[in-house]
């Protein structure tokens, strides 16, 4: 891939809501970059952005200084502002965090007080005040965060790529990538055109990990995709707003929560088994070049070996209607097998270390002109606009 006029200054792989609001930050901060973004589907959001619970988290949740912190609370308050300002479907709800079981109740109280140091207001309610906010919810204690809320993340992005300033190319991926020093970087897409930069951004969610592969970088870790399954409740009456359990520290993921989304639905989910292909939205997807790549990477196997309790009970709560409701039920006693109609499924890119640690917070690397964003699960879309000006910092500097 020879020298020739540059196409951009800034080359963004994945269109998805990071790469897309770092689009935007880019062309906010420096206005006159020229920007490109390019997304291998027909359209935004096709991955992760468009297959999620479509919270705006409050920023409870997250280790006081880390990204996610620091990101989530700011990014919930931008959120809002941008689809109030844009006219896209939003609500700030609020929702309850429910403790069922007694050995809960320290970490309900952890939340409490990490709530406070990430400066979030969260009120404690008793069995009685719990029901004045969802009358068929059963809980021995809960909190109630007020800054929580809904958003219509696949719209988000359409906006974002739309005013973003960026040219944005879909049925565009990235295959082949060559970085010469001086020169700058070029890529090639699987249609052969080829398109050169000053600085490459990898923004590719599922595919992060291989797309750093192909610059030449070592990510020094792998994606391990876990599917999240959902069900559409079919009486969504039984709830009115939000209702999480308690977290399982040992997980980034949250639980099987219930969520009335912006269309008025109530969604129940997600689970977290296994996905057998990166894009793998159900059992029948299976891409033996993905599933070699999470058995030929030593962290998959000590995850397996610490966690293989808990990921029997995902997999059997996702083989078995009823062993699902019988997890919902916790919450909600009324619901049953008949009230869950399954829906669409997501796929989390969740980066897994050598060493098998599942990766908690943000991580982004650099190489030279490439900025590598490597695990940018939840709440990364509640947190998109601050992390697109955080990573649009750091691809300016390399410039
Ligand atoms: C089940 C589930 C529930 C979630 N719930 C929430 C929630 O309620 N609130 C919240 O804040 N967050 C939630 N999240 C997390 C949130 O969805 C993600 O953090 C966010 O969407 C990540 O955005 P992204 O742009 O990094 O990834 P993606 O949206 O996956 O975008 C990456 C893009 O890169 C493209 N791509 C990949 N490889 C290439 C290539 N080689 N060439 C060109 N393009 C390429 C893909 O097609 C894709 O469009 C959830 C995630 C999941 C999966």
């Amino acid at each position: 891939m020879g020298t020739a006029v540059l196409d951009g200054d800034v080359l963004v792989v994945g269109g998805g809501i990071v790469g897309l609001s770092t689009a935007y930050a880019v062309s906010r901060a420096a206005p006159g970059t020229r920007v490109v973004v390019l997304e291998k589907e027909p359209g935004p959001a096709r991955h992760q952005t468009g297959r999620n619970s479509g919270v705006i988290h409050s920023g409870i949740y997250y280790r006081p200084g880390s990204l996610k912190a620091r990101f989530a609370v700011r990014g919930a308050a931008e959120m809002v502002t941008f689809c109030a300002e844009y006219g896209i479907a939003h609500e700030v709800t609020g929702k309850l965090i429910v403790a069922t079981e007694r050995d809960e109740l320290p970490r309900l109280h952890a939340l409490v007080q990490r709530g406070r140091e990430n400066g979030i207001a969260v009120r404690e309610l008793g069995p009685v005040q719990i029901q004045e906010y969802e009358p068929q919810v059963r809980g021995l204690a809960a909190i109630h965060v007020g800054t929580t809320g809904i958003a219509d993340y696949r719209a988000v992005a359409e906006r974002l790529a739309e005013v973003s300033g960026a040219e944005v190319r879909y049925g565009a991926e990235v295959v082949q990538v060559d970085r010469r020093p001086g020169r700058g970087v070029a890529v090639r897409t699987r249609a052969g055109d080829v398109v050169r930069a000053r600085v490459l951004v990898n923004c590719a969610g599922l595919h992060c990990d291989e797309v750093a592969r192909l610059t030449g970088d070592d990510p020094g870790m792998r994606i391990v995709p876990f599917r999240g399954e959902y069900f559409e409740l079919a009486r969504p009456e039984l709830v009115r707003g939000l209702v999480y359990p308690v977290p399982d520290p040992a997980f980034p993921f949250l639980g099987v929560h219930l969520t009335r989304g912006v269309d008025g639905g109530v969604h129940v989910g997600p689970n977290a088994v296994p996905a057998l292909a990166r894009e793998g939205y159900g059992w029948g997807v299976v891409r033996p070049r993905d599933l070699a790549g999470t058995l030929g990477w030593p962290g998959s196997w000590h995850l397996a070996r610490q966690h293989w309790r808990y990921g029997a009970g995902e997999v059997l709560r996702s083989a078995s209607r009823g062993a699902f409701a019988r997890a919902v039920r916790r919450l909600v006693p009324a619901v049953d097998g008949a009230d869950l109609v399954p829906a669409e499924a997501g796929v989390r890119a969740q980066a897994v270390l050598r060493d098998g640690t599942l990766v908690d917070d943000f991580l982004i690397r650099e190489g030279p002109r490439a900025v590598h964003v490597l695990n940018a699960p939840s709440p990364a879309a509640t947190a998109a606009l601050p992390i697109g000006r955080h990573i649009a910092t750091r691809a300016l500097a390399a410039l």
